[in-house]
């Protein structure tokens, strides 16, 4: 059914104007003043932002991780996405002791299918890079559809990756032109440095802090980034917390090297300190890397204003507070690591930032849309506003103040990194493809609505046989 939305700003990364949009199949095929289109349904924007819908570049559903799973799934997890203005997102599909790299892969289709109510695509996560799955890794690519890959340097005893191993994924990244993103920490010094917590009795939460200070993450980066430009390939950093991790990258991008970096909203908004809360209460804080002391906020700010970082992933991980963070009760090293950012990440990046005049309402688009959709090979189809593009938009509410909380989240976890975070603005409608998937504050989507989205990569090359060449 056809649409027009009458009355709202548009907003892109590069622009800012009222018009109308005309939606069919789909698709916004027509943007201008006094749109008429016979049958359309009227939906009014008056007094809202009509901004591209959320690209989260970063989350872990239904994922197997520190003994444990994630609590959210496809289900949870895209409906909380969706209240929070996510149209896509960029899932990591693990592989780990399968024999066959596709297989990972139709497990991860299997998780999402009947689940998913926004669309999505996969990085292909590799867990323990052999011989044998890194043969395979070109192809599993192609076929898949995916043009990201991440390794680890951190985990050591789950997923950590040698040099050896890194360097040769980054020369898959490069023959493929897929991306490579790191987890930039060093894993074995982390490693030794929480034996030696343990020794003295250390056990609180604080302490997963404490035995990955940020010279961890700046050394690792730094070592992913010069083996990537070795390689030729294109690195993405996730999750950057730190100055120590920001200066490599700044230093790489000057000199030309293809070096992108990631931040997450809560090293924006949080800090080390959250997990020193007593009752075991740091808990819920605990992620890798872990909370930065407060001064790396501003480092993260302007870098993300230099487009030094250029995208916004939630890292979506959740654990219950009172389920799964208790396995570290007596051990903060078997905390299991992460939180649940899927549902917030949007709105405290425009209330931290636009609403606190950090960021332009252009940034803010080209942070939580618009740059992952260049990065991973989404734009134009998704990450903005044009004719022909998927009509994946929010209407949002500039004017409204609220707070966030447990109490009135969607995601299927018992706490919220955010409690009681007084934010400025929220998403009152989400439209996917042209269809509303949140409707005035209420979920209307279809469970299995979202679609997988292909990401191509570079095709094996045929060679080319030249008949002049060829003689009787
Ligand atoms: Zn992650």
């Amino acid at each position: 059914m056809k649409k027009i939305i009458t009355g709202g700003t548009v907003i892109t990364a590069a622009d800012q104007y009222k018009a109308d949009l005309l939606i069919e199949d789909g698709k916004i095929t027509e943007i201008g003043q006094g749109i008429r289109a016979e049958g359309a349904e009227i939906i009014n924007a008056t007094g809202k932002y009509i901004f591209p819908g959320g690209i989260d570049p970063h989350t872990h559903l239904d994922m197997p991780f520190n003994n444990t799973v994630t609590d959210d799934d496809w289900e949870s997890g895209t409906i909380a996405a969706a209240f929070g203005g996510t149209t896509t997102i960029l899932d990591f599909c693990l592989t780990t002791g399968e024999d066959r790299l596709l297989d990972a892969v139709d497990k991860w289709h299997e998780k999402a299918k009947d689940k998913a109510v926004i669309d999505y695509g996969f990085h292909l996560m590799i867990a323990d890079l052999t011989e044998e799955t890194l043969a395979q890794l070109p192809e599993a690519l192609e076929v898949a559809g995916i043009n990201s890959v991440k390794v680890f340097l951190a985990y050591a005893k789950e997923f950590q990756a040698s040099d050896r191993t890194l360097f040769q994924a980054f020369k898959v990244g490069k023959e493929k032109d897929a991306i490579v993103m790191v987890h930039c920490e060093n894993g074995s010094v982390i490693d030794e440095l929480v034996e030696e917590a343990k020794k003295s009795g250390h056990t609180e939460p604080i302490y997963h802090a404490l035995t990955r200070p940020p010279q961890l993450e700046g050394e690792a980066t730094k070592r992913a980034i010069e083996l990537a430009n070795l390689a030729g390939a294109k690195l993405y950093v996730v999750h950057v917390t730190c100055k120590e991790a920001v200066d490599e990258i700044i230093r790489a991008r000057e000199k030309g090297y293809q070096v992108y970096g990631e931040t997450c909203p809560p090293y924006l908004v949080l800090d080390q300190t959250y997990l020193e809360k007593p009752n075991f209460e740091g808990a819920k804080y605990v992620w890798s890397p872990p909370l930065r002391p407060k001064e790396h906020q501003e480092v993260l700010w302007n870098a993300l204003k230099a487009k030094q970082l250029q995208t916004i992933g939630s890292d979506q991980c959740s654990f219950s507070f009172n389920g799964k963070k208790q396995l570290g009760r007596e051990d903060f090293s078997k905390i299991p690591n992460g939180g649940p950012f899927i549902e917030d990440r949007f709105s405290v990046l425009y209330s931290e930032g636009v609403a606190k005049g950090r960021i332009s309402l252009n940034e803010f688009v080209d942070m939580i849309s618009t740059s992952a959709a260049k990065t991973f090979g989404l734009f134009p189809q998704k990450g903005t506003i044009a004719i022909g593009s998927d009509a994946d938009l929010v209407l949002f509410d500039p004017n409204v103040e609220r707070v966030i909380s447990a109490e009135s989240h969607h995601m299927n976890v018992d706490y919220n990194a955010f409690e009681g975070l007084a934010v400025k603005g929220e998403p009152v409608s989400v439209l996917i493809r042209g269809e509303y998937v949140i409707r005035d504050k209420e979920f209307v989507g279809k469970l299995g609505s979202g679609k997988y989205i292909r990401r191509e990569v570079k095709k094996e090359e045929k060679p080319v046989t030249h008949k002049s060449f060829t003689t009787k």
